[in-house]
């Protein structure tokens, strides 16, 4: 005979770009679901797939035996988690809240000394692999918190992750995730001016990022990012919001541990200035239009015509 295993019910909260294919991921593979977006079309798409939708945070968190979230960042984390009607004081004891956003360490620790006191196991699990890993299950996922209880939930993760690594305490994940990500805006910038440079002594641009992709300096800012700067699209996977809010979090990590990041402050400032002049929902890419417009020089491709002088 065999053993027929009930899986655990799952709340998800923000369906964007990467929580939206996620709830998929774990709707298809058979777990149970109800889910929560301030907008309702990306409600329909999970309900349409078998997901039910929440009626409120409290609701959902009285029904989930694992609350998973996908928040824009820590003040959206901390209005869902912390308040009256949030998560944590809804939340059955001896269930498990799995926060997938891009966080800070001041958050997660008032998220941990409450899930303490309402006994709610608690893990940091920031993910990496873009819309493209969301959507295919293979993000990269690093996790901090209890070891036992990321033994527990390592079915869970794995449907939506490949590569996942268990770093340390509460915190660990947010840590790594943060020293991560920084590393691929200074790589995005830096792409922008060798293919600015290239172009500028007379290199065709689409020969240009070949010859990045094909060398040394490859990165997956090249890859997936040097085709959106040539089709002059910037990508709309990402903002340049979000991507902020990532760096001035790389600089708050950097001041709490005393560490100088004076690459990152740069690269810091090139994006504020960027969502100044385009505003935070931009495309993320555009921060390399900045110096684009400053040079009147186009990374387009040939065949996109460039309209450089
Ligand atoms: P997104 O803006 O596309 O999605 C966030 C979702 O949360 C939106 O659908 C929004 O409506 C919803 N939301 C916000 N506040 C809410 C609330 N109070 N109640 C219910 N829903 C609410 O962002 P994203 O790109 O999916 O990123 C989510 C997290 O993952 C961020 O922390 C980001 O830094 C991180 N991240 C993003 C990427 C990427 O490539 N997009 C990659 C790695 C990590």
């Amino acid at each position: 005979m065999t053993e027929t295993i009930t899986k655990p019910c799952i709340g998800f909260i923000g369906l964007g770009v990467m929580g939206g294919p996620m709830a998929l991921n774990l709707v298809t593979a058979g777990y149970p679901l109800v889910v929560l977006d301030l907008v309702p079309d990306k409600v329909a798409e999970l309900t349409t797939a078998g997901a039910r939708a929440g009626t409120s945070v409290a609701e959902l968190a009285r029904e989930a035996d694992v609350v998973m979230t996908s928040l824009p960042g820590p003040a959206q984390v901390r209005e869902l988690g912390c308040g009256p009607d949030g998560l944590i004081r809804n939340m059955r004891a001896g269930s498990s809240w799995i926060d997938l956003s891009t966080n800070n360490l001041e958050v997660c620790r008032e998220l941990e000394s409450l899930a303490a006191e309402h006994d709610i196991g608690l893990l940091d699990a920031p993910v990496s692999g873009g819309d493209e890993g969301s959507r295919a299950g293979t993000l990269t996922v690093v996790v901090g918190g209890d070891a036992e209880l990321y033994e527990r939930m390592l079915p869970v993760l794995q449907v939506i992750g490949e590569h996942i690594e268990h770093l340390g305490p509460n915190g660990a994940g947010y840590t790594a995730k943060i020293a991560q990500v920084m590393l691929c805006y200074v790589h995005t910038l830096a792409l922008g001016e060798a293919m600015m440079l290239g172009v500028r002594g007379g290199v065709n641009v689409d020969k240009m990022l070949a010859i990045i992709s094909n060398s040394a300096a490859y990165s997956y800012a090249s890859e997936r990012y040097g085709p959106c700067l040539l089709d002059g699209d910037y990508d709309p996977s990402f903002t340049l919001g979000l991507s902020l809010k990532d760096l001035r979090l790389a600089l708050e990590l950097a001041k709490s541990v005393d560490t100088d990041l004076p690459v990152c402050e740069l690269v810091t400032n090139n994006y504020a200035t960027a969502c100044e002049r385009y505003g935070n929902d931009a495309n993320h890419l555009m921060a390399v239009r900045l110096l684009e417009e400053s040079h009147n020089t186009w990374l387009r491709s040939e065949s996109q015509g460039n309209n450089n002088s």
